[in-house]
């Protein structure tokens, strides 16, 4: 598999050259992420989350971030469609912007629909005092190539979601990752979960910044309520 980074010659300014199967990185008008400031409130879809019962099964590092399984039954709805949870991840800082600034994290649950296409939920996350509900997740946190189960601490999906999840910013993008595949609706909740300085700190300490820079809106337009 083709070597990767968030820095140097093999960093996102060099991603689209690195491999051809990663061309859209540079060539697409769908990439993700963005600013998603200046977003309409013309919105095509309500947003629906099931994430009840669902918990977390395990952690793995895969060199880029942490991974997290989760158990069957998570679904994410948004207009006519319909997604299935499959797992999740963290980028320090947060990948999306919004007027310009970044969160200290952004939590990506990323779900697949019966046609393979994604679906992907951002969650902004700040720090905060205090214990997070991530914690465990980030203690856990294996070295790189390693899995941790995490299925005795029975985690719910629902507390990496933060109280409020009826305001949401939503538009078509891509993976922010190889192969950066567009196609992806995005739904990012507008209101960041809290989490601890030391959840963040475990992540620098493990990556340092993991987030790709944010990409051109060409004519996309981002919608939200209220
Ligand atoms: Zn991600």
């Amino acid at each position: 598999m083709t070597e990767w980074s968030y820095e140097g010659a093999t960093g996102p300014d060099h991603w689209a050259d690195l491999d051809p199967a990663w061309a859209i990185a540079k060539l697409g008008i769908r990439q993700s992420p963005i600013d998603l400031a200046g977003a309409t409130d013309e919105v095509e879809g309500s947003l629906g989350l099931s994430y009840d019962k669902v918990t977390l099964t395990e952690v793995a590092n895969d060199g880029h971030t942490l991974q997290v399984g989760v158990t069957a039954g998570g679904m994410l709805t948004f207009g006519q469609r319909t997604w299935t949870l499959g797992g999740l991840h963290f980028h320090t800082p947060s990948e999306h912007h919004i007027d310009g600034e970044a969160f200290d994290m952004e939590i990506h649950l990323v779900h697949t629909d019966d046609r393979n296409q994604l679906g992907v939920l951002g969650v902004f996350a700040e720090i905060a005092g205090g214990f997070g509900a991530l914690s465990a997740v980030f203690d856990a946190a294996p070295d790189a190539g390693t899995t941790v189960d995490l299925r005795l601490e029975e985690i719910p999906v629902v507390d990496v979601l933060p109280p409020d999840r009826s305001r949401w910013f939503a538009y078509t993008g891509s993976l922010t990752t190889p192969p950066f595949t567009e196609q992806v609706q995005w739904v990012v909740l507008r209101q960041p979960l809290e989490v601890s300085e030391s959840d963040v700190q475990q992540m620098r300490r493990l990556f340092g910044a993991n987030a790709r820079p944010v990409q051109p809106k060409h004519s996309r337009r981002v919608s939200s309520p209220g």
